[in-house]
């Protein structure tokens, strides 16, 4: 276990991990405590691969330390919260297979400690009703050569009081005042210039109903709700950094009953898609994809319809690390993952995409016979299956050329091929329609080849896949790529919406599979041989079969 630790440690090169040790350590700040995390989402948007990192950082670095993790909604701001996001949420975590047990918590739970708190830093000269406007405030803000102003400041303690009841009674305007920190106004840390704490927003709350009509900021709300809570580490994004000064702040003066800690590490960027909530949710809104869970979506719920298996996305997460720069990530990294955790479990399938017939012209007309073919290379423990073999089947259109072609090893007149696992044939030619299209291909068998084998030992380069033309189920498939032509289509002042990839759906329909397909459930993985790794897609039936495409069988990721 313990050599486990250190060898996930170092894969991730974890400096949290190393500042958690000092902590526990003895003589740290947290000697004898136990490790506790949370993973704070607002309920605004679902899940990505983001979050993805930062649930597994959360919950797995209080997984090694043998501690717990709490999840809360962070549901402080109540503009755009929704309840089908927080189900969403949840469900999302659980298919990752983390556990907070019963610690599920809301934000908004602690609205009337955070008032609490806020009256505190009142009462002790820390806090103030300000009645700059919004726009005034930020006419007021000063540079880094003069501080901000606020006439508001030095008034006292018993108006503040008086005025911060009366903004919770709804004495007062939406934005006519706010209740902010008295901390510098000469602070090079922008964040720290007496910044606002609660500001007068009547807006209808999905848990508090219009209880309030004002409402902490998320630096305030935050670190009390880690007090509350008894976190020991916080763990968020790069982007907090400036306002841990803020944070440690409000744990310092106000009477929390605890001291977190925040330590922040970079984001997950990944190329060719965009990962903020507030485009996604434009994507789902606009029609440029079917829905949240669209399986070109980089959201948990996409991922998962697209055939990504909940270790393939902990590996990544692992395996990227957690760092102090935020950096992007190679798409072809998390697909290769994927192909690393389908390669090991995904049952060998024949599926013909672009069918067309192929006749075997030798093989008695009535007769059939079976192969075993072994359900997965790598795992004898799946066993083997049957298929049936007559003389007429399904091959991939491509698999056959009129002419010979240099470095072409598949079927065209004169050429032998092997039919995967069945026998070796020998092209003779092809019978076209009208505009000169290929309807049926000719071959003869080698009745000496059973199997696939050559008694002779002569070469036959090469083999493709078959579906047996008399026993088969069709099936609609859905082969997917980049949302976005651009690597980074959200960069600099680019509008992410001009860089779609028309072509990023390609659906194809009488694909024709082996029979048994038509059970597919939706955890079970396949890799229909030669074309990719599939899965069943969830508006599948047993009247039209459909399979997405998880990720094809070719690795574009190349280690730097
Ligand atoms: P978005 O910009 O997508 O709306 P957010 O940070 O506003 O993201 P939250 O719901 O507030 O979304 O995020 C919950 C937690 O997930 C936060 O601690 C946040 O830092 C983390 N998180 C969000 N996006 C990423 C990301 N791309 N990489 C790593 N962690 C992330
Ligand atoms: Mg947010």
């Amino acid at each position: 276990m313990a050599e486990e630790i250190k060898a996930a440690e170092n894969a991730a090169g974890n400096f949290i991990y190393d500042f958690i040790t000092e902590d526990i350590a003895p003589g740290g700040q947290y000697e004898g405590r136990e490790v506790h995390t949370r993973f704070p989402p607002e309920p605004n948007g679902y899940l990505h691969i983001g979050h993805a990192k930062a649930i597994c950082v959360d919950f797995g670095m209080a997984e090694r330390f043998g501690g717990k993790c709490n999840l809360r909604m962070d549901d402080t701001n109540p503009t755009k919260e929704d309840v089908e996001y927080v189900d969403a949420i949840k469900e999302d975590i659980a298919w990752l297979g983390f556990h907070w047990d019963d610690r599920f918590y809301f934000a908004s739970e602690y609205f009337d400690d955070m008032y609490h708190y806020a009256v505190e830093l009142i009462e002790k000269g820390l806090a103030y009703v300000c009645e700059l406007t919004p726009d005034q405030m930020r006419a007021n803000r000063g540079d880094l050569s003069h501080p901000a102003v606020s006439p508001y400041r030095d008034r006292p303690v018993e108006e503040s009081l008086r005025l911060f009841e009366g903004m919770k009674n709804g004495e007062y305007p939406d934005g006519s005042m706010t209740l902010r920190a008295k901390i510098d106004l000469a602070s090079g840390n922008f964040n720290m210039r007496d910044p606002v704490i609660y500001r007068i927003n009547r807006l209808h709350h999905h848990r508090t109903g219009d209880k309030w009509c004002i409402y902490p900021m998320y630096d305030f709300a935050h670190p009390i709700e880690d007090a509350i809570e008894g976190i020991t580490h916080s763990l968020c994004t790069l982007e907090f950094e400036d306002h841990r000064p803020l944070y440690d702040w409000v744990i310092k003066n106000t009477s929390v009953p605890n001291v977190p800690r925040q330590i922040e590490f970079a984001r997950l960027g990944i190329n060719n898609t965009v990962m903020s909530k507030r485009k996604l949710r434009q994507l789902v809104e606009d029609h440029f994809v079917s829905g949240w869970d669209d399986p070109r979506m980089p959201t948990l719920c996409g991922l998962r319809r697209r055939g990504y298996t909940p270790a393939s996305i902990r590996n990544f997460c692992e395996r990227i690390g957690v760092a102090k720069t935020n950096s992007v990530v190679d798409y072809a990294f998390l697909e290769h993952c994927l192909r690393e955790d389908l390669n090991e479990r995904a049952q060998r399938v024949m599926v013909v995409l672009r069918p067309v017939k192929l006749v075997i012209t030798n093989y008695p007309e009535g007769q059939t016979e079976s192969f075993e073919i072994e359900n997965n290379p790598n795992r004898e423990e799946d066993g083997k299956r049957t298929i049936t073999f007559s003389r007429e089947c399904y091959i991939e259109a491509e698999d056959f050329l009129e002419e010979k072609v240099k470095g072409y090893n598949r079927l065209y007149p004169g050429n032998e091929v092997r039919l995967k696992s069945a026998y070796i044939v020998k092209c003779t030619g092809c019978k076209k329609d009208e505009n000169g299209n290929v309807v049926e291909v000719y071959a003869e068998y080698d009745p000496e080849t059973r199997g696939g084998d050559t008694p002779d030992g002569r070469k036959v380069r090469g083999t493709i896949h078959w579906v047996n033309a008399e026993s088969y189920v069709e099936a609609e498939v859905r082969l997917y790529d980049n949302l976005f032509t651009d690597p980074e289509p959200d960069t600099g002042d680019k509008n992410f919406l001009d860089y779609i990839n028309p072509e990023s759906l390609v659906v194809l329909q009488g694909c024709k599979a082996e029979p048994f397909l038509a059970s597919a459930g939706l955890t079970d993985r396949y890799q229909f041989m030669r074309c990719g790794y599939f899965c069943a897609d969830k508006d599948s039936t047993a009247g039209h079969l459909i399979f997405n495409r998880s990720v094809s069988l070719k690795d574009g990721f190349k280690k730097k």
